[in-house]
């Protein structure tokens, strides 16, 4: 699992650009990490590098947010409003989880609680300090 330690949002912002140029359809990024931990930088460089020039949004107040006029569409989900995979399910938004027609970054995954091993693909986001974000990731 390596990890990176970026000094700046622009640093995740590239890591995440970099995912995404490789990421192909139907995958599953989970994001987890406290609030400011960098995943929506992440994000933002990741739609950036499926192509879409979209801006990105916190979705804090919106569940989804979709960039198109990439090589495939990215979804965005932000779960921390949502308490359980029931919850989830009732928002219409698993199958954005299981079977995606595009890409999604699932921020706060922690609260479908996949089973392990399953096809999500993990990144974790820590504050090292102020500028300082330590990323782990599967790949
Ligand atoms: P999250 O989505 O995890 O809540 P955001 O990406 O919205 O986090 O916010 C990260 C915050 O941390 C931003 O205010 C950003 O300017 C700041 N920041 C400082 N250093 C970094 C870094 N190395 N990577 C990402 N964000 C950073
Ligand atoms: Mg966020």
């Amino acid at each position: 699992m390596p990890t990176v330690v970026t000094q700046s949002p622009e640093e995740t912002e590239q890591l995440g650009e970099i995912l995404g140029r490789q990421a192909q359809a139907g995958s599953v990024f989970g994001l987890t990490g406290d609030l400011g931990a960098g995943k929506t930088a992440f994000v933002r460089g990741f739609a950036r590098g499926v192509g879409s020039t979209r801006r990105v949004h916190s979705p804090t107040f919106a569940l989804l947010h979709e960039y198109p006029g990439g090589r495939h569409p990215v979804f965005h989900l932000d779960l921390y409003r949502l308490n359980s995979p029931d919850d989830i399910r009732a928002a219409g938004l698993d199958e954005y989880l299981e079977s995606p027609d595009g890409i999604t970054l699932a921020e706060w995954i922690e609260r479908w609680n996949p089973a392990p091993g399953g096809h999500i693909r993990h990144i974790h986001f820590r504050c090292v300090d102020e500028h300082r974000r330590e990323i782990t990731h599967d790949e």
